[in-house]
């Protein structure tokens, strides 16, 4: 159901400051976005190391995490991986939590041409397993009473469990790859764009790990797709009718797979930057690929050209 997948979104974060920047290749280089970045081994075995709380690199927490985390560390297992922090009652989950995950990170920085990851923190993930621990942490946090998992900056508070007792490994990639993306961007961005985002490249990236390729159809919702670009980047937030919702995530993935897949990898991070600096997504557009589109317009035929 989309309404498991919908994540809280960096809105209800506090965005970090913005620097300004002047051209393309000055934002490349800030961002350490290059070319040729190798493409990501599958499967490799990620080492998990259960470590006391104690021996913990990094201790970080954000706002949800402490709550997350609770009075009483012990109260949690944990471990560390190469770029995360682990948080987990059952080895067995935390096994394939810390796979996917370190699979993912390598998969999207390649994909997103990121040739050095700047930021110093390691993400967190909390691992719940009974429903009763996950409504009393959400009823605590501004996560939406639907909410089955959500991530937030940098965190990741993930229900490992569906309803018929599967692992929700959909969405495990798809939150995780909100906290990854919020690596190489951590400021906030619209909605569409980070939904966008997480939805295209969490298709790709899980067809990737389980080893059926993935690409330009990974993750297409079954809806139309069909939002006009002006609408659907003018939106501040979510739909508010919720019968709307589906549209709006496949629209908005829609149009970033169009934005990597079809045009530049190398210049999404960099438009990207220039949105979170304030420029609107038709300003952005242009000054990003002035060498492709004109006007807006032509931007909006090549994507409607392009198909979904
Ligand atoms: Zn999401």
């Amino acid at each position: 159901m989309i309404l498991r997948l919908a994540s809280l979104g960096l809105a209800a974060c506090v965005a970090a400051g913005v620097v300004s920047a002047q051209t393309i290749e000055e934002i490349r280089q800030r961002m350490g976005v290059g070319g040729g970045a190798g493409a990501a081994g599958r499967g490799t075995d990620t080492p998990l190391v259960e470590v006391p709380w104690e021996k913990i690199g990094d201790k970080k927490l954000f706002k949800d995490g402490e709550i997350a985390m609770g009075k009483d560390p012990n109260a949690w297992r944990h471990a560390e991986t190469p770029h995360f922090v682990l948080h987990y009652h059952k080895i067995i989950d935390a096994r394939k939590v810390a796979r996917q995950a370190e699979f993912y990170y390598q998969q999207i920085k390649s994909d997103l041409q990121v040739t050095e990851d700047r930021y110093d923190r390691k993400n967190h993930i909390f691992i719940f397993e009974k429903a009763e621990e996950w409504k009393d942490f959400r009823a605590q946090t501004d996560a939406e009473e639907w909410a089955a998992s959500f991530a937030c900056r940098s965190e990741v508070f993930f229900q490992s469990r569906e309803r018929d007792g599967d692992f929700a490994a959909n969405t495990l990639a798809h939150e995780i790859t909100h906290t990854i993306f919020y690596r190489f961007v951590p400021h906030r961005v619209p909605t569409w764009l980070n939904e966008g985002f997480a939805e295209f490249e969490s298709g790709n990236a899980y067809a990737k790990f389980k080893g059926i390729g993935g690409g330009a159809h990974a993750n297409v919702r079954h809806s139309a797709a069909s939002f006009p670009i002006k609408t659907l980047v003018a939106m501040k937030g979510y739909p508010e009718d919720k019968k709307d919702v589906n549209e709006f995530y496949a629209s908005s993935a829609r149009l970033v797979r169009f934005l990597i897949n079809k045009l530049d990898r190398k210049r999404f991070l960099p438009l990207v930057q220039k949105i979170v600096e304030g420029a609107k997504f038709e300003e952005a557009v242009l000054a990003v690929y002035p060498d492709k589109f004109k006007t807006f317009a032509d931007f909006e035929r090549a994507h409607e050209k392009a198909g979904i």
